[in-house]
């Protein structure tokens, strides 16, 4: 397994993406709430539909934290591809690189995942890692990911999120809001901000 920091744009990834469609069953893809709301947005469903069809939880660190129900078939793939392509998750867009986010909230860097039955690997032109990023039209998501990562970093040290309530409350605030026409930072930004009122509300309670 190679890391390689993304501070190293320059890197050079040998990779070519031959569409067999394996990684899409076999990937765990953690969703943020901009990739719920462009996904709602592109299939014009409302949030709970979404959860109902095609999404599970993990809380296993105590953060509430939602995943494409891609097994043992990605819901969203025909005939190998994704019909969802340009309003695909982050996470599928930076495959076969993964975003690693330390939790000293220092710079973030790139992971080669060692994806054995992947058949791109070692074909295709040599690629700059910025290339690829621009190719996959990553950087749009990249910041609000970074940002909802370190979130969710500082999340661990907030004692009330093991109450089941305070789990409810931020599941229903990341990921069963309303969807409304806003651009995805202010999306973002009106749910940090629902998620500061709920926050302080709670710490006067307890
Ligand atoms: S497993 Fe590799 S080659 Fe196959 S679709 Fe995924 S990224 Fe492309
Ligand atoms: S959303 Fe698209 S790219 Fe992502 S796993 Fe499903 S089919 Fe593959």
């Amino acid at each position: 397994m190679s890391v390689l920091n993304a501070k190293e744009p320059h890197h050079i990834l040998k990779f070519k993406c031959k569409q067999c469609g394996h990684c899409c069953d076999s990937t765990y893809i953690q969703l943020a709430p901009f990739d719920i709301k462009n996904i709602c947005d592109t299939l014009d469903i409302s949030t709970q539909k979404f959860h109902e069809k095609y999404s599970m939880f993990n809380s296993s660190d105590n953060i509430p934290r939602c995943y494409l129900r891609n097994r043992p078939r990605c819901p969203f793939k025909e005939n190998k591809l994704c019909t969802i392509y340009n309003n695909r998750p982050l996470r599928c867009r930076l495959f076969p690189l993964g975003r690693v986010y330390p939790e000293d909230l220092n710079e973030s860097s790139f992971l080669i995942l060692p994806e054995e039955k992947c058949i791109g690997f070692d074909t295709g032109k040599k690629i700059k890692i910025s290339e690829f990023l621009e190719q996959q039209n990553v950087n749009s998501l990249d910041k609000l990911s970074e940002e909802w990562n370190h979130f969710l970093i500082t999340l661990k040290d907030n004692p009330t999120i093991e109450k089941q309530e305070f789990k409810q409350s931020f599941k229903e605030t990341f990921y069963g809001f309303e969807n409304k026409d806003a651009s995805l930072k202010e999306f973002m930004e009106e749910l940090y901000q629902k998620w500061n009122i709920i926050n302080q509300i709670y710490q006067i309670r307890v």
